[in-house]
């Protein structure tokens, strides 16, 4: 399984995309996970095939996790899709993105010329599509926030989505090949979102291999890189990906290739 990132950055930060990621398994199958404001065209430039993808994942209701789904759909149909894809996330998801496609663009839905299939899960099902088993535990964030493991029976990759991770996640997250997640700041400053801080504890409590930080705040990200230098160079399976990067997910050795790129700073 290969994880592709399309953006690492929070809603509101200029010089990073929304964090989305693109995870291509050995089997073919593709899954977005998160389409916000800025995913759609991340996408397109990453994937010129309109039938490639077979699934899109959303974490939750929050724009810079699915504000894109509209823009998907509408490039999909200029394009020519016909395969049907999955819209996969928790109760609620069929209502939400119909009624954003419906303000996006009104009475298009019926014109798709391609079906959606939508699946909404719950923590404690398994879901099985696109070859891999998919997985959930809630988060601690403003919004109802599913965290989403995803199994191909060889590695585990776990995506949080937005949230602290409680122990469900780290029930879940357990001894996973790579986990993806979101640390809003530093220490544990902000109700309802990760930390780097945070991020550390819940790898070493739950075993994850590797876990790479993203939706970093913008204003963090730029003024105290530093800081967040230091830590990363104490923790070699700890790292801040960048748009672009693809990691084989249960690749051998303690980072992929990644990590092992020195990571230029931020433009002012
Ligand atoms: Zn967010
Ligand atoms: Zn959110």
């Amino acid at each position: 399984m290969k994880a592709l990132f399309l953006g690492v950055g929070e809603a509101c930060d200029p010089g990073h995309g929304n964090t989305s990621v693109l995870v291509s398994t050995p089997a073919g199958a593709t899954v977005l996970l998160d389409c916000g404001f800025t995913a759609a065209h991340r996408f397109f430039a990453a994937c010129a095939d309109p039938d490639r993808l077979d699934a899109a994942w959303i974490s939750h209701f929050h724009g810079d996790h699915f504000f894109g789904i509209p823009l998907l759909l509408l490039r999909f149909w200029d394009m020519g899709r016909r395969r049907p894809l999955a819209l996969v996330g928790q109760a609620g998801t069929e209502e939400k993105i119909r009624a954003l496609m419906e303000m996006a663009y009104p009475g298009f839905m019926v014109k798709l010329g391609f079906a959606l299939r939508f699946h909404e899960t719950a923590p404690g099902t398994t879901l099985s599509l696109a070859g891999l088993r998919w997985r959930t535990a809630p988060t601690l964030h403003s919004q109802p926030n599913l965290g989403l493991l995803l199994d191909d029976g060889r590695c585990r990759l776990y995506y949080s989505g937005d949230g602290r991770p409680g122990d469900e996640v780290a029930g879940l997250a357990r001894g996973c090949d790579l986990a993806i997640h979101e640390a809003f700041r530093i220490e544990d400053e902000v109700v309802g979102h990760g930390s780097i801080a945070g991020c550390r504890r819940l790898k070493q409590k739950a075993g994850i291999r590797r876990l790479a930080l993203v939706h970093l705040e913008g204003r963090v990200r730029r003024e105290r890189r530093e800081e967040i230098d230091a830590i990363l160079a104490r923790d070699q399976d700890l790292f801040l990906p960048r748009e672009g990067d693809e990691l084989e997910v249960g690749a051998a050795g303690p980072r992929g290739p990644a990590g092992k790129r020195p990571v230029p700073p931020d433009p002012p």
